[in-house]
């Protein structure tokens, strides 16, 4: 068996003008990172972005993942196979997990995006800029308070903390400042992970430079010791921050190991942020696909939620079709069957597994459009598994559903699910909003996802939340979405509760203004916005020789 980096490095890529030419995308707009990557100039306008949206999602995962990028890319080359104009729109890998546990987000056998390797490894550099300003603004708010501290700033209350794309738990709290007069304030302060800052969800959400340097200045950065609130714009550095991510926010151009295009731009994680690719990076293949296929992160009751009651409305587009993706392994574990033996076949495991399926399968019902259900096949799937599954899905749960064996065979295996993603796609079904964006409060908003994505019962504050919704709702900023920050195991806010848990009590711990994002996020639970290493990271297994080659990628 090949692994995923041999399959990458045997593949025959078509130059990235071969792909941008039969897009019709012209030369000039193109800033090209070598040979088989490029860079976008592209400016969206609604009227061209015509082409029909598919979203991918899947059930709760196991810790590596459920396919969904597989699937999405698979389904992509099958698209292709049939003559169909596709363009892909998937988030770029984060180095954390790509060092840690979870591997690499370009897919696997042979549905890959390519070059795996680069994109994996810093591709053209967004994350690395996102970082850079985001440090870049930590910097400079601490040098305000050095310089005489005219904004009156309580360093005791700055809400921005530092960045870096690597899974580092020793630097989750921090004492900063130390060493006397000319090294600063001390103060307490923490890092989060890129994936998390807010600057990574807002050039996944602006749709112009300027729209981007609006954003960026609406930042709110902390509070006065009168309790008022600071904005970028109150430190007038907006712009020193946009210019850092003037190449960042185009979106970037690669090839399936079949030819087929895809965007792949930002990459904010779905537990701890909003879990989509960019807009613009939407937009782009809206505008020259005649099917655009999109994956949001982790379960359905994360990123699939988030870009339904947060993407869309800023996207002026709604998904035509879900696909969400199931696979015999997750759900098995989802019914209690023990981790290690997930190869092993377990139809009663399978079989009290599958209200998971059915809880994510409800949940994206509710918005009103065709969901679909991609089985996708592992190697160590039984038959009596597979068929079981299979007659659920048309059974029980009455939607259409396919098993796709894309990781094996690419495009080829995915061909029928992909006749019947286009056949759903004609559907003239109405969106339907989860909760009223204008009028409801957050707590209703949270309330409508908690009982209505989830399945839960009730969603409980701590003083701490409760005070800041307080503050929130005084500032004005009340009508904001809210962006569940959960783990991804579980519907409810413990890892462990895993199938299609009842009664349950969602606990947001603290809730966090995101100004220029245009979200509040609600912590619940125990997440963390910094992740910690395995005891066996992926770091320890990978190698590069003296010609460059690199083994152990995944
Ligand atoms: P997700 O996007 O849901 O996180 P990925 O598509 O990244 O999941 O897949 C997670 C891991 O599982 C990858 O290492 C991928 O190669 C592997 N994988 C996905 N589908 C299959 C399959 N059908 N058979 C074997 N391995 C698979
Ligand atoms: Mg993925």
């Amino acid at each position: 068996m090949k692994s995923d980096v041999e399959i990458s490095q045997e593949a025959k890529m078509a130059p990235i003008t071969t792909i941008t030419d039969q897009l019709g995308i012209n030369y000039d707009d193109l800033e090209q990172y070598g040979k088989y990557k490029t860079k976008v100039n592209f400016t969206p306008s609604d009227a061209h972005q015509d082409g029909k949206l598919i979203l991918v999602t899947s059930i709760n995962p196991t810790a590596a993942g459920e396919g969904k990028t597989t699937v999405t890319i698979g389904l992509g080359d099958a698209f292709t196979e049939l003559h169909k104009n596709v363009v892909l729109a998937l988030r770029e890998p984060s180095l954390g997990p790509v060092m840690g546990m979870k591997g690499g987000a370009t897919g696997g056998g042979y549905a890959q995006v390519v070059p795996m390797e680069d994109i994996n490894l810093h591709f053209t550099g967004d994350f690395d800029a996102l970082t850079e300003a985001h440090n870049t603004l930590a910097a400079l708010i601490d040098n305000h308070i050095q310089h005489g501290n005219q904004l009156n700033i309580d360093p005791r209350q700055i809400v921005w903390k530092r960045v870096l794309d690597v899974n580092d738990r020793e630097l989750r709290q921090v004492v900063i400042g130390l060493g006397g007069r000319t090294s600063g304030v001390p103060r307490q302060d923490g890092f989060d992970i890129t994936v998390a800052s807010e600057l990574m969800a807002i050039l996944c959400l602006a749709t112009s430079l300027q729209d981007l340097k609006h954003r960026i200045s609406k930042i709110l950065i902390g509070y006065t010791y009168d309790r008022k609130p600071v904005y970028v714009s109150d430190l007038h550095v907006e712009g020193a921050l946009t210019l850092l991510l003037k190449d960042a926010i185009k979106p970037n151009l690669v090839q399936t190991l079949e030819h087929t295009p895809a965007f792949i731009h930002g990459g904010p994680f779905a537990n701890i942020a909003h879990g989509c690719n960019s807009i613009l990076a939407t937009k782009a293949a809206l505008t020259y696909g005649d099917y655009a296929i999109t994956e949001a992160g982790f379960g359905s009751d994360l990123g699939a939620e988030k870009f339904m009651d947060i993407v869309t409305p800023r996207l002026n587009k709604t998904p035509d079709c879900v696909v969400v993706v199931a696979t015999v392994r997750a759900l098995k574990l989802n019914g209690g069957a023990d981790k290690k033996t997930l190869n092993v076949e377990n139809l009663d495991a399978l079989k009290k597994g599958v209200i998971n399926l059915k809880r994510h399968v409800d949940g994206m019902q509710q918005y009103g459009k065709p969901v679909i259900v991609a089985i996708n096949k592992f190697a160590s799937d039984s038959m009596e598994e597979l068929t079981y599954l299979s007659n659920y899905v048309q059974n029980d749960l009455k939607v259409t559903g396919e098993i796709i064996n894309s990781w094996a065979e690419g495009g080829k295996g995915a061909v029928d699910l992909a006749q019947k993603v286009i056949a759903a796609c004609n559907n003239s079904d109405k969106f339907h909003e989860l909760y009223d964006h204008e009028n409801s409060s957050v707590l209703e908003k949270m309330t409508a996802i908690v009982t209505r994505i989830y399945g839960g019962s009730t969603v409980e504050l701590s003083r701490k939340a409760k005070n800041e919704l307080k503050r929130i709702e005084k500032m004005g900023y009340g009508n904001l979405p809210v962006c569940m920050a959960k783990t991804q195991y579980s519907f409810t806010d413990n890892a462990k509760e895993l199938g299609a848990p009842e009664n349950f009590t969602i606990h947001v711990s603290d809730l966090q203004l995101k100004l220029g994002a245009g979200f509040i996020v609600a912590l619940t639970g125990k997440i963390l916005t910094m992740p910690g290493l395995p005891s066996h990271p992926a770091a320890l297994d990978m190698d590069i020789d003296e010609n460059g080659r690199i083994t152990g990628l995944f």
